[in-house]
């Protein structure tokens, strides 16, 4: 066993631990100078103690000035109450590396870094005051973090996803629609909400089957998202044969325009369709509203005049857009 440095006086139980503890620690004397440095520091830092004993802390490891840590150490010194350094913020201050690691990178420890004076009382007995600083390796709780993240997001992306479409789903178009419309309240902006419904979709279900619906759905989710391509458009599937688009900060024309242009780029599809009767290929019909400017609309009454013009699209022969009018509180068709 290799005693420490400098304590050879203390008893060898003691050595013992100080020589085994899994955590590193450097003791420095009122000059900031090392005077004990554990087996484990020395080991991560791949230093002997004849290296660095009596010498200042900040020649041993030169990359400590100007940063955080010597700031708090200074800090410390001044005031001689106890820190603890954010492993998040300031992850690896000294040049401590894993023993066995492959890969460079993968080789630097995080660190946790507690700085602990003397109290009065002590350095008094001891003549001087020391500072003791004590690292922890946290590198396997920070991967830890990392991939519990990580699977947390992978959960709440599918938690969102309609599986059918991979659009997003009815708890994603809840989610998005309150947020957006309560952003929209602070900004002072509009949201527009358009609902798309196939049409005569039972009849295509009954003539090409339920499989072949299905792949209808995707190709119309498809359009969706080719269409409306800003960062802030939301699209989700809203249940059965109905899609909805959220565009913030769009006015009525522009909402608008995207309704016509979905339905035109389904149309571009060309999806057969021989017992629609609308055409002998796929069509969609289209329902826009919107919560103006200053209109403080809940989801549920955005939804519900959305609902209200796709009705009035459908009535009006189907394969067009219609928009509720939030003077007249009516439908009018585009
Ligand atoms: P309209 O033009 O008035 O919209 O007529 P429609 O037949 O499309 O009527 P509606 O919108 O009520 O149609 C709903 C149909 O959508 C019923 C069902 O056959 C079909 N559908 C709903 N969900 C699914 C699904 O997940 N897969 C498939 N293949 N079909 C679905
Ligand atoms: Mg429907
Ligand atoms: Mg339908």
């Amino acid at each position: 066993m290799s005693a420490p440095t400098t304590f050879d006086s203390i008893p060898l139980w003691k050595s013992w631990v100080l020589t085994n503890l899994q955590t590193g620690l450097l003791v420095l004397d009122a000059d900031a100078r090392i005077v004990f440095a554990n087996s484990w520091l020395l080991r991560h830092a791949k230093m002997k103690s004849d290296d660095i004993l009596n010498r200042p802390l900040m020649d041993v490891f030169p990359m400590l000035k100007g940063g955080y840590f010597q700031a708090m150490f200074e800090q410390v010194m001044r005031n001689g109450f106890p820190v603890l350094m954010s492993q998040t913020l300031h992850p690896s201050p000294f040049p401590l590396f894993l023993p066995n690691a492959q890969r460079s990178e993968d080789r630097l420890l995080r660190q946790s870094i507690r700085i602990l004076p003397m109290s009065r009382s002590d350095a008094a007995l001891a003549g001087q005051r020391y500072t003791m600083i004590q690292i922890n390796d946290v590198t396997s709780t920070i991967v830890r973090e990392r991939l519990l993240k990580a699977q947390a997001d992978k959960l709440h992306r599918l938690a969102n996803i309609d599986v059918l479409t991979g659009i997003g789903n009815r708890r994603f178009l809840d989610e998005s629609l309150a947020n957006e419309l309560s952003i929209s309240v602070r900004a002072r902006t509009s949201v527009g909400l358009v609902i798309f419904d196939i049409d005569f979709f039972k009849q295509f279900n009954d003539h090409y089957g339920h499989l072949a619906g299905d792949v209808c759905l995707r190709k119309v989710a498809e359009a969706l998202l080719k269409v409306c391509r800003r960062p802030s458009d939301k699209v989700a599937r809203f249940g059965g044969e109905e899609m909805v688009a959220v565009l913030p900060s769009t006015d009525l024309a522009g909402c608008q325009q995207v309704a016509e242009d979905v339905l035109a780029a389904v149309r571009g599809m060309r999806i057969p369709h021989v017992s629609s009767q609308v055409a002998s290929i796929v069509t969609v019909s289209a329902g826009v509203a919107m919560s103006e400017a200053g209109a403080q609309l809940s989801p549920a009454e955005l939804l519900g005049n959305a609902d209200r013009a796709l009705y009035a699209a459908k009535a009006a022969g189907r394969n067009g857009v219609s928009c509720f009018s939030a003077q007249h509180g009516h439908v009018t068709l585009a």
